[in-house]
């Protein structure tokens, strides 16, 4: 737990469009623009942060059925560093 956060910047990072994040769903790299922010609310569930002001660390899926594949790969639990709480889907719909 008491780890360092270690700041990994991929080579990728310098787009011409802004910063690029990979989808938790399906691995695919885009612009932070078109993704989906979900951060860690305050009951501890991940919430989708249209607004992307929230504070934090934050996972990207780059569309509905990402979510469901991030679901089944856990991956909010590693983007989050296992302190992902409760996913609602229907928060996309
Ligand atoms: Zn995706």
């Amino acid at each position: 737990m008491g780890r360092p956060a270690g700041r990994l910047v991929p080579a990728e990072q310098s787009a011409r469009s802004g910063p690029v994040r990979m989808c938790v769903g399906c691995g695919s790299k885009r612009p932070q623009a078109e993704l989906t922010r979900f951060v860690i609310g305050p009951g501890g569930a991940v919430v989708v942060d249209r607004e992307r002001r929230l504070p934090g660390r934050g996972a990207y899926l780059c569309g509905v059925g990402c979510m469901t594949a991030a679901l089944k790969r856990k991956a909010f639990g590693r983007a989050f560093r296992g302190k992902a709480g409760l996913v609602d889907p229907s928060q996309l719909g």
